[in-house]
């Protein structure tokens, strides 16, 4: 097809431009998707510019800030990808403390800017995840039973909608969309350009954990009975994610005071016997977000996916879990991963946001990733099999862990808000712009 670049603003990459081919990457390396073209915006007249070029040659767009979305719905065959990678501004307001942060901004940079001026930030562990993806579903990290999900944090939301105008949305303004922006708002209403965020909390040190029991099968069961003992009254100072393989079992975690007092909160976690790596370490709290930070690989190709657990797993339920486990492709690549929840996050009314799932003890997530193409076949496998059991198990998915074999997948991410969330996608989306295999369908 022909296209011309008329209208198209911003740096445009086409597939015969020599940059293509990185281009058009997702983190996710198992996504193989060629755009039509790639327009990394500089601006929001850019972005405008991007929608309405694409409504005059009936192109479908998708919108893309980090490039992490599980399963590519930031990218596709033939569609106009509008990047906001090279807007990453941050203003940091400490008479206020409020910042703003543009779309395209990074984890770490963020951490970074915002440890300069002391602050602590309730985001995700992944660096190169940007703060867009993060925040418009949800945002879990290590500090989210002390300060909240990401989107518990936002204040302000600017967006260029399907019309190409510039919509500031807040507690006033437009409020019926900045409710379903947090929480349901990737991809779907529009393309969001900045976010404003109230700093809650000032920081220095903070503890860092990092538990492992390698080689140690009996320590897997152990494992995932006692988190799950241990989360019910846990202090919401501390904030942990595990990771059960083949040969073992890992946690890692920030407590928001001293090593001495953390430990003692640990004991439960410290008593499976058999660890092989005990750190428990009182660290500034920009060197705990990078030592986990640094824990990521710059891509993989991966399939992943993650559910709610409300309630307690009986020790036949854990059991059959490590039964998956006990045939996954790989020994150290295919994981039931867990993440706290609780603490700040079930605080706020469920109907405060459109993040349904607030009440919820922890995500229970079955991942597998791979090193060559061929491998892709039986690690996918592994995971819909075992999905198959953990969603008897769960109830409802994280939207930003999304699974393409989801069923009823509106449901499944946003539960009982499904219908509001349409109705406001008629409101500001009315002829579908915004869409994806699982986006919300307007009314
Ligand atoms: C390695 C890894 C680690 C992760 N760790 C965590 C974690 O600790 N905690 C956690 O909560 N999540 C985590 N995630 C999930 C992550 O939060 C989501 O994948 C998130 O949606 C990624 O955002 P992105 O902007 O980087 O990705 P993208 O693929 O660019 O976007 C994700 C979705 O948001 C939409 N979108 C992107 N930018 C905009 C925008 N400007 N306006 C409107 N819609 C937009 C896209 O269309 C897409 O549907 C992790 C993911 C990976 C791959």
């Amino acid at each position: 097809m022909e296209l011309e670049h008329k209208g198209l603003t911003g740096k445009v990459i086409w597939p015969f431009d020599p940059g293509y081919e990185q281009a058009r990457q997702e983190y996710n390396r198992a996504i193989d998707a060629y755009p039509i073209a790639i327009v990394y915006c500089y601006n929001n007249q850019d972005v405008a510019n991007a929608i309405r070029w694409s409504e005059k040659h009936q192109v479908r767009v998708r919108i893309r800030s980090g490039g992490h979305n599980y399963d590519g719905y930031s990218t596709g065959t033939g569609k106009l990808v509008i990047d906001t990678t090279l807007t990453n501004q941050i203003e940091v307001d400490t008479i206020n403390d409020v910042v703003k942060v543009q779309a395209g901004t990074r984890l770490r940079k963020l951490y970074e800017v915002l440890y300069e001026h002391g602050y602590a930030f309730p985001g995700g562990t992944c660096p190169t995840v940007a703060i867009s993806g993060l925040v418009l579903g949800g945002g879990i990290g290590l500090s989210t039973r002390y300060l909240g999900l990401t989107l518990d944090s936002l204040l302000e939301a600017e967006m260029v909608d399907a019309k190409g105008k510039i919509l500031v949305a807040n507690q006033r303004c437009h409020p019926d969309l900045f409710w379903a922006l947090r929480g349901a708002g990737g991809g779907n209403y529009g393309v969001v350009t900045s976010f404003t965020f109230q700093l809650k909390k000032k920081v220095d040190n903070i503890t860092l954990i990092q538990l492992q029991w390698n080689n140690n099968r009996p320590a897997r069961l152990k494992f995932l009975s006692v988190w799950q003992e241990w989360l019910e009254d846990l202090d919401r100072r501390m904030g942990a994610f595990g990771r059960v393989y083949k040969q073992g079992a890992l946690l890692l975690g920030f407590f928001y005071g001293k090593p001495a007092e953390a430990r003692k909160i640990l004991e439960p976690i410290l008593s499976i016997p058999g660890i092989t790596s005990e750190d428990i370490e009182y660290v500034d709290f920009i060197e705990a977000v990078n030592t986990i930070a640094d824990i990521y690989p710059k891509s993989e190709k991966f399939t992943d996916t993650g559910r709610f657990v409300y309630k307690h797993l009986s020790k036949n339920e854990l059991s059959n879990i490590i039964e998956i486990l006990d045939h996954a492709p790989s020994d150290y690549n295919s994981l039931i991963k867990v993440y706290s929840l609780g603490g700040a996050v079930s605080d706020v009314p469920k109907s405060e946001t459109a993040f349904y799932y607030r009440k919820a003890n922890y995500i229970l997530d079955i991942s597998s990733s791979w090193e060559e193409n061929h491998e892709a076949a039986i690690n996918k496998a592994w995971v819909a099999e075992g999905f198959k059991y953990i969603k008897q198990l769960t109830f409802g998915s994280y939207v930003n862990f999304p699974y393409s074999k989801l069923k009823d997948y509106e449901m499944a991410y946003f539960g009982q808000y499904v219908k509001v969330l349409q109705n406001i996608k008629s409101k500001y989306d009315p002829c579908n712009i915004f869409s994806f295999p699982q986006s919300i369908k307007p009314l």
